[in-house]
């Protein structure tokens, strides 16, 4: 398939100031659509709306999923992917999960790469500031029948994005006992545009009991912990990591197994296991748990200061990010941006 290019004649305005996640887009966008079997038109283009049918089945049952990766500008001027490949197999799963149509991974790659070369110039090189790259594919066939849908848009669209909260100091938990976030045999394992708006009244309950997130548990006893907000989970206990094992309705987050393969390398005992909320309470209460933290792309590695549980609030640690949590973001800071060597293949340089 070829991949046709327009450039905008209109440029937006940049942004000044601080970014922010996800509040400004680029110039450019790319799209390509799927109907008779068959992905067709690839382009870039200047970034525009589309056009659906009222009766579009996204709009109405959700059949969509997405992506979040990030690429970089460094110092030296050298822009970088951090496992954009693993997005986008990521991406195939998630999309195959809901009966939506596999894409040619290397041929998105690739677009991608045309498109953030296109907008280099919307790309912040401060710390802490990246270009955060927006994969979607949402079904777009007008019918009201439950069913997959026969024609789709995949579009790609990019953000120069800041810090995710706002903040570094810690965040803090409200561990939720009721609401669920996803089921073993789910779809809590795929990044599918559903499960999102399944999680948001957690969330505003957490807020406002004055907490930042919801941390989740379990569907079946309410008592294994799984998530916090929309990334993984870590806990240090007794100098030992734990964190919730993969068992269907968890997220497989990139920064979660970047994270745990860093650990490994550097001599940290890591259990990929059931973590009761109960033995975190406990330990939280005897001062055995020094570290909590979450990890996703957005954020990288965001510390837990404190959590409620059951009406109580426990202190992780000294409230004070930890030093495995400081470890690890600047690990994987340092090799997103090139100043610690990449051992393991994740970064592709694309411009030099
Ligand atoms: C995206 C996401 C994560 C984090 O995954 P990364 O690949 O590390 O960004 C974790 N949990 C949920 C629910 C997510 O949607």
């Amino acid at each position: 398939m070829e991949l046709k290019i327009t450039k905008t004649t209109n440029p937006k305005t940049k942004p000044e100031g601080a970014l922010g996640f996800g509040k400004y887009f680029t110039d450019h966008m790319f799209v390509m659509q799927y109907d008779n079997g068959q992905w067709h038109d690839a382009r870039i283009e200047p970034w525009r709306n589309f056009e659906l049918a009222p009766s579009a089945s996204i709009l109405h049952y959700a059949q969509g999923v997405f992506e979040g990766c990030k690429a970089f500008k460094n110092e030296k001027g050298e822009v970088r992917f951090f496992r954009l490949r693993d997005n986008l197999k990521r991406m195939n799963n998630s999309a195959d999960r809901i009966c939506m149509p596999e894409f040619d991974m290397d041929f998105v790659y690739n677009a991608i790469r045309e498109l953030v070369l296109i907008d280099e110039d919307w790309m912040p090189t401060a710390e802490n500031c990246a270009l955060y790259i927006r994969p979607s594919m949402i079904a777009t066939e007008p019918a009201l029948g439950v069913h997959a849908s026969v024609s789709y848009i995949f579009f790609v669209i990019l953000s120069p994005v800041g810090s995710y909260y706002g903040k570094t100091e810690p965040v803090n938990l409200f561990v939720e006992e009721n609401y669920v976030r996803a089921a073993v045999g789910g779809t809590g394992g795929h990044k599918v545009i559903g499960n999102y708006a399944a999680s948001l009244k957690a969330g505003e309950k957490a807020k406002a009991n004055g907490y930042d997130q919801a941390m989740w548990l379990d569907a079946k006893e309410h008592r294994f912990v799984e998530e916090v907000g929309a990334m993984n989970i870590f806990f240090v206990m007794d100098g030992v990591v734990y964190t919730p094992e993969l068992r269907g309705s968890i997220l497989p987050g990139i920064t979660r197994n970047s994270i745990i393969t860093l650990l490994k390398d550097r001599g940290y005992t890591v259990n990929e296991t059931q973590v009761d909320i109960y033995d975190v309470r406990d330990a939280a209460k005897e001062g055995r748990l020094t570290e909590v933290f979450g990890s996703g792309t957005a954020a990288v590695v965001s510390p837990v200061g404190k959590f409620c549980f059951q009406g109580v609030d426990y202190t992780v640690g000294n409230g004070k990010m930890g030093p495995i949590a400081k470890e690890m973001y600047d690990e994987v800071c340092g090799i997103q941006r090139g100043r610690k060597a990449d051992s393991y293949g994740w970064v592709d340089i694309i411009k030099k």
